[in-house]
């Protein structure tokens, strides 16, 4: 029979997300209710080598549902890839008494913890916090939904100017390796391309296909590009198009950071606080080294091991359902 969890340690790390606030509060409250003990781990695993780990109580966590960031700061950690970082980390926590962990971030932080919760006696509960929504076991992730309609109302505002001016704009959004916010606000703004990681950019197919709307007289063109598609970003895609399409009047945009911060929308404090809420739960009935999704609009856990391997899938429907609306 697992151990019985009474401190719990909970941490952001890797990229930021917004919703990442919602959750934590969910995780401090939800312990406090079932008479547990909660400590916010500062800066990710940064801080549980560096032993900057402070107790919170209902009222630490009072006012931030509603707060993009994250009130516990996150980080990237060099020293938790090397077991010895990971020792000290795991003895920093032992002094303290913490004896499960909720880890919110994406799958690079769900390596860190799958493998440390391998080599010590501290379970631990992942939280999906990545705008990417790249990560399988859930439908949603903390973070993407207010990150897509950031790009969303922004992509709009493009719309109206590209429109006054005849103008054909190819707009960048985040994704180094997951073309899911390219996806969504592409079909969402109406985006006539939208150029993805997952799949092989054709841009003779791009190239003929604005050539082919210059031709119709169609000039106002919106393309969406993710950061990390194979072709390159939105000034690589920008510049083959001025080579093949001298007429058109081409911009760019890169939409940058504004896609990470903001006031997360109801979706995502909704999914933080069931999220949240759920993990403590987990810990408490023994269910260890998961990943608390929700699919279905049901929760859903994944091993550990099984969420860092796996990616989402994208659906290739939807790749079509833009070419046919875009025409
Ligand atoms: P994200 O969680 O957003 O994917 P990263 O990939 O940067 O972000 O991972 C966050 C942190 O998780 C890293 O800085 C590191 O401390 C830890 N981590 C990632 N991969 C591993 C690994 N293979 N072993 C140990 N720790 C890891």
């Amino acid at each position: 029979m697992a151990k019985k969890v009474t401190k719990i340690g909970v941490l952001t790390s890797g990229g930021d997300s917004p919703g990442m606030n919602a959750a934590t509060r969910a995780v401090v409250r939800t312990a406090i209710y079932y008479g547990l003990e909660a400590f916010g781990i500062m800066r990710g695993y940064a801080g549980m080598i560096d032993n900057d780990i402070v107790p919170l109580h209902s009222r630490s966590v009072a006012n931030i549902i509603q707060r993009g960031g994250t009130i516990l700061k996150t980080a990237r950690c060099k020293e938790f890839f090397h077991a010895d970082g990971r020792k000290k980390a795991y003895e920093n926590l032992k002094k303290l008494g913490i004896d499960g962990l909720i880890i919110i971030g994406g799958d690079g932080s769900f390596k860190g913890a799958d493998i440390f919760s391998r080599e010590f006696d501290i379970p631990c509960i992942g939280l999906p916090g990545t705008i990417d929504k790249d990560i399988a076991g859930s439908d949603f992730t903390i973070g993407f939904d207010t990150a897509v309609n950031t790009a969303v109302e922004a992509i709009d505002k493009i719309r109206d100017t590209a429109d006054a001016h005849d103008r054909l704009f190819i707009i960048e959004v985040m994704g180094r390796d997951a073309g899911y916010i390219a996806l969504h606000s592409g079909i969402a703004t109406g985006a006539e391309n939208i150029l993805i990681p997952e799949r092989k950019t054709d841009v003779e197919e791009l190239v003929n296909g604005l050539l082919e709307k210059e031709k119709r007289k169609k000039l106002v063109n919106l393309v969406v590009v993710a950061e990390g598609d194979d072709f390159g970003g939105g000034n690589e895609v920008a510049k083959i198009i001025k080579e093949r399409l001298p007429n058109a009047d081409v911009r760019v945009c890169i939409l940058g950071h504004i896609q990470r911060g903001g006031s997360p929308s109801c979706l995502d404090r909704l999914i933080a606080s069931r999220m949240g809420y759920s993990a403590v739960e987990c810990l408490i009935e023994g269910r260890h080294n998961v990943m608390v999704g929700i699919v279905n609009n049901r929760m859903s856990y994944t091993p550990l091991e099984k969420a860092v391997k796996a990616k989402q899938k994208i659906n290739n429907e939807w790749l079509k359902i833009v070419k046919i609306l875009a025409s």
